[in-house]
């Protein structure tokens, strides 16, 4: 679809790997240490876990795995409601399409395209059996209000939070602030597992035993102790066949599969972990940067800002454009004419093909639809900038917003 370069490029990549995480694989494979299984993956995990707050982190080999895990932990049933947040990335709500269940689409808050707490008071009942939220751009949705109204309703809450890495909320952590939480480690990412990883945090433990048969080749069901005789060992050290052979599944609720996520992956994620203040630091930097400038620009732009008490992660720059949707279309063609590269997240989900085909249509969520087609612009805002790069994309975005329409001259390339 493009056919320029950008001299101001959205993330390809959304965190930097440096000489530590180089040191890590050049360790790990001159060791001869196992590439599955090894020690690297517990290590992850536990450092993810205490970061997080949860009581467990298990990790898998993406955040679409991570959801359509946690998805089938819910044990949703025919005709449950399950509502969703129309405002996010596709693999969050995937899973739902291939569960006989009642999707909701919640509308958003136009200030901070979460789910809007007082829509959601309106719409859950004891029908519903979950709410799967994001943290819309990495900033912390109106968890409180949201988990109170569903769990007063004995429904469960998803949190996506693959933009909420570094992200906090009154003193805690999304991923710790409901009932279970999925991460992406994917390359555009705020922490990079080498391109493909997730994580998902939780407190209960039934939950991790089930995980653990899911992501490593067993089987999540009831099972119950076999009656009559069992098989003899075959041989006298055979216990795990005997083990095997003593219960039977009475309901197999899914076949597990196999998402480990590599060693080479976790002792990349670790280094990250470690590194995530000084991630996250350099993407409030160049966040606050773009604030002032659209702040000295004056009226007719605001920046999308993080509730107090909470700390916006800076996975998606994103400011709305006041006077709506031509102000917005010039800006945007400004913007890009001189190679800044903008993008526009999300589409609104319930007006996808697969959605529209279950009878979602236009209307359902009149601010998420008003701010992806009228109003709202993501600009590009991540550790990979260069200070050169920033200068250009504040002087830019002040010089379209103050005097529309004119060329801008500086040619110079940017290193
Ligand atoms: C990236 C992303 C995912 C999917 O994660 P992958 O690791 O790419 O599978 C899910 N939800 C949101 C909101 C995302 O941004």
């Amino acid at each position: 679809m493009l056919d320029r370069t950008y001299r101001v490029d959205f993330p390809t990549r959304g965190s930097k790997l440096g000489a530590a995480e180089i040191a890590a694989l050049t360790s790990l494979v001159s060791s001869g240490a196992p590439l599955s299984s090894g020690i690297h993956r517990d290590r992850f995990e536990n450092g993810f876990r205490e970061h997080i707050g949860s009581a467990h982190a298990m990790s898998v080999t993406s955040g679409t795995v991570a959801l359509e895990l946690a998805i089938h932990l819910l044990d949703l049933r025919p005709g449950d409601e399950v509502i969703v947040t129309p405002q996010t990335y596709q693999a969050t709500i995937a899973p739902l399409l291939n569960l006989d269940v009642e999707v909701t689409f919640c509308d958003v808050d136009p200030d901070t395209l979460n789910m809007d707490p007082a829509v959601l008071e309106t719409l859950i009942s004891e029908r519903t059996a979950a709410v799967l939220l994001v943290h819309y751009g990495g900033c912390p949705a109106e968890m409180d209000r949201i988990t109170a109204a569903a769990h007063a309703h004995g429904a469960v809450v998803v949190e996506d939070c693959a933009h909420a890495l570094g992200a906090s909320y009154h003193g805690r952590r999304p991923g710790a602030l409901a009932d279970i939480g999925c991460f992406s480690f994917h390359n555009s990412k705020n922490l990079t597992t080498l391109g493909e990883g997730g994580m998902i945090t939780f407190d209960r433990d039934d939950w991790a035993y089930r995980l653990e048969c899911l992501r490593s080749n067993g089987v999540d069901g009831v099972t119950r102790p076999v009656r009559g005789t069992r098989p003899p060992a075959l041989l006298p050290w055979m216990k795990y066949a005997d083990e095997i052979y003593s219960s039977e599944y009475t309901e197999v609720l899914r076949a597990g599969t196999n998402a480990t996520l590599s060693e080479a992956a976790a002792a990349v994620g670790s280094v990250q972990l470690g590194r995530l203040p000084e991630l996250s630091a350099r993407r409030a930097e160049i966040a606050h940067r773009l604030d002032e400038a659209l702040a000295h620009a004056g009226a007719g732009a605001r920046p999308h800002h993080a509730p107090p008490g909470t700390e916006h992660a800076h996975h998606l720059y994103t400011f709305f454009v006041d006077s709506g949707a031509p102000d917005r279309e010039r800006l945007v063609r400004s913007l890009d004419r001189h190679g800044i590269e903008v993008q526009l997240r999300y589409f609104p989900l319930h007006l996808t093909p697969e959605w529209r085909a279950r009878g979602y249509r236009a209307g359902a969520c009149p601010v998420a639809e008003n701010s992806w087609f009228d109003r709202h612009v993501n600009l590009p805002c991540h550790p990979g900038l260069t200070d050169a790069q920033v200068d250009r994309l504040c002087a830019v975005l002040h010089e379209e917003l103050t005097s529309p329409g004119r060329a801008f001259h500086s040619s110079q390339p940017i290193s």
